[in-house]
């Protein structure tokens, strides 16, 4: 038994993708750092743009905002043998439409949704290596390098989420033991191995 942590957005959530969606779709000046793009999101103020990205995926129906690809068969089958745990960089402000999302997609599948807290925008009371710390976390499965060196250092294991190898935001240097997952099938493989 592993006790898996695994990040929401991007991960097990198509973020990324339903923000460029409804960005296209009402026009919004916002453009960032999208799918297959080194491109740069172009707002100038963080915390605006954070706001932008909370109300977008806040209103999104849970019915049509659906997970990412075998997430859905995976996880429930992980969670048989596994302890797992959410450890969102979301805060308390986006807990109810995240709680929501996950029990239409995700019932009881989870022990808990770790949510963060902010000094300001990106600046983390506790970052993800100390979360994991917290709940005694095997592995971590996230699409943030900043996260995986962070767990990496704390000498946790850790996954790194490319889906489709479409994340340009994944592409930099990795610590040798950092496993790259392109999609969730590889991501179930990889912790099985590490579960001997
Ligand atoms: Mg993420």
């Amino acid at each position: 038994m592993l006790k898996i942590g695994i990040d929401l957005d991007n991960t097990l959530a198509p973020t990324t993708e339903t923000i460029i969606k409804y960005t296209r779709e009402t026009k919004k000046k916002y453009t960032f750092k999208g799918l297959n793009s080194t491109k740069q999101y172009t707002i100038e103020e963080k915390e605006k743009f954070y706001n932008f990205v909370n109300q977008t995926i806040n209103q999104q129906h849970p019915k049509s905002f659906l997970p990412i690809k075998d997430t859905v068969d995976i996880i429930p089958k992980l969670a048989k043998k596994h302890k797992l745990y959410i450890l969102t960089g979301r805060t308390h402000k986006n807990e109810k439409p995240t709680k929501k999302w996950v029990d239409t997609h995700f019932p009881k599948q989870f022990q808990k949704i770790v949510f963060s807290k902010y000094v300001n925008v990106e600046q983390y009371i506790k970052n993800k290596g100390q979360r994991c710390k917290e709940y005694k976390i095997d592995v971590l499965v996230d699409d943030v390098l900043d996260n995986i060196w962070d767990c990496h250092k704390k000498e946790i294991n850790t996954i790194l989420f490319d889906f489709n190898k479409q994340y340009s935001w994944t592409k930099g240097k990795i610590p040798k033991t950092t496993k790259i997952a392109h999609d969730w099938i590889q991501v179930s493989e990889m912790i099985e191995e590490m579960d001997v």
